[in-house]
């Protein structure tokens, strides 16, 4: 088959590979007009995430991830006073897009294309593209991310729903930190809760991939409440004046949002976690949210990834959804002759997948921001995609 996937980011980029190596004709149109980068920074590495990568690219491991052996969680005064052994894998958005998109190539991934409208017939799915561009395919993948225009036209009353908080992130070059901090962060996941918020701090790969102690990032990932109207407002408002609803990437947060949360941290956090805070240049936002739906195949035209649901980051597995989505669909479409029927199929494992999913991130971000009931021992905060440690 002819088949378009429209968003070129790790989902989309699964989906082609798994789909190419079906012996199907893919071709990938990516909104951005250059390589994306750097988004989202550190990424917990499940194995979904990973599992093309390794499976069918042959790629090492231990090239693009850094391992993690212990889980820490210190008091107020940086003491440690939970510390159970538990092996995670970290890596970044960057190093896992470039090594995807090295294995599917650059000749069928198309930049700067980004699709405007789309309509189907029982046969085929027509793409208009903002150049000008239009495509006729068999099937369009849509994993144009949390706020899919694809999934925006086919179901007009999906909706975004802020969570409450935000995570602000960013990472610290080990190489700049005292050589006690690192020791004490390096091989470990290191949390501190407190009431209303969480922070969590992991080694990840640096902005060239390097995974050799020394050489890597730390990074955190920490989550605050912000109420709806003033507050969200000014923290989402840009260094350009321009309000955000998804994220304020790196370097255009205002310097005032940034000396507040540098401010926010010295007085709640551990002076070691706060000491990454401090030295992070660039710290970025990421607003939470959740997307529900009930369908994601339409005919010839199917929703992957976070262009489906967009699940809460607390079992770290955003991008294991939408891998697995593509293995999935891959599947289906080749146990069925019919693609309206393989997307019913896939549309049957991977909603459940995604609710289920939904519903254990919305129970874990509640622990933490709302009820002040998280606890490390409980099984539920282990990251994990069908299950905790799953
Ligand atoms: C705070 C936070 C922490 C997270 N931590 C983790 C983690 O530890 N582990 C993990 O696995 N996941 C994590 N995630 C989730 C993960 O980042 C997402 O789930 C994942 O990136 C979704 O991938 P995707 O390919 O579906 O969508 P996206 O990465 O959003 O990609 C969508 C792509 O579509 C393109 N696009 C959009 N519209 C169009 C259009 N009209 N035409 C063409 N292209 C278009 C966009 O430019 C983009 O490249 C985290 C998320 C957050 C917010």
């Amino acid at each position: 088959m002819n088949i378009s996937i429209v968003g070129g980011s790790l989902g989309g980029l699964t989906a082609a590979c798994l789909l190419r190596d079906a012996g199907h004709e893919v071709a990938v149109f990516e909104r951005s007009p250059v390589r994306l980068e750097q988004r989202g920074a550190g990424i917990g590495f499940l194995p979904a995430t990973y599992r093309y990568l390794h499976e069918r690219a042959g790629i090492d491991l231990a090239k693009i991830s850094v391992p993690t052996s212990h889980i820490r969680y210190l008091d107020a005064l940086g003491n440690v006073v939970h510390d159970e052994s538990h092996n995670y894998l970290f890596s970044s958005w960057n190093t896992v897009y470039a090594s995807t998109l090295d294995h599917f190539g650059t000749s069928n991934y198309h930049l700067d294309f980004e699709m405007k409208n789309f309509s189907q017939t029982p046969d085929s799915v027509s793409l208009n593209f903002v150049n000008g561009h239009s495509v006729e395919s068999q099937l369009l993948v849509a994993a144009d991310g949390i706020g899919s225009m694809a999934r925006n036209t086919l179901i007009p009353s999906s909706k975004s729903v802020y969570a409450g908080y935000v995570a602000w992130r960013g990472m610290v070059r080990e190489s700049t930190l005292p050589a006690s901090v690192c020791q004490q962060l390096s091989d470990a996941i290191t949390y501190f809760v407190y009431p209303h918020s969480h922070i969590l701090v992991y080694p990840i790969p640096d902005h060239d991939g390097r995974v050799t102690e020394g050489d890597r990032l730390i990074n955190f990932v920490w989550y605050c409440n912000y109420e709806v109207g003033q507050e969200l407002t000014t923290l989402l408002t840009d260094k350009n004046g321009l309000l955000r609803e998804v994220s304020v990437p790196l370097g255009l947060v205002t310097e005032s949002n940034v000396a507040s949360m540098k401010a926010m941290a010295q007085a709640n956090l551990p002076t070691v976690l706060s000491d990454i805070v401090q030295a992070t240049a660039e710290p970025f936002v990421q607003v939470i949210y959740d997307v529900e739906i009930s369908r994601m195949a339409f005919g010839r035209i199917c929703l992957l990834g976070d262009a489906a649901m967009v699940v809460r980051p607390h079992a770290a597995a955003g991008t294991a959804k939408a891998a697995a989505d593509g293995w999935a669909l891959a599947e289906s479409l080749e146990k069925y002759d019919s693609v309206p029927l393989a997307l019913e199929a896939y549309q049957d494992s991977q909603l459940a997948l995604a609710q289920n999913l939904l519903a254990r991130t919305r129970r874990v971000g509640a622990k933490s921001q709302f009820l002040n009931t998280w606890d490390p021992q409980d099984p539920e905060v282990i990251f994990g995609l069908h299950s905790p440690g799953n």
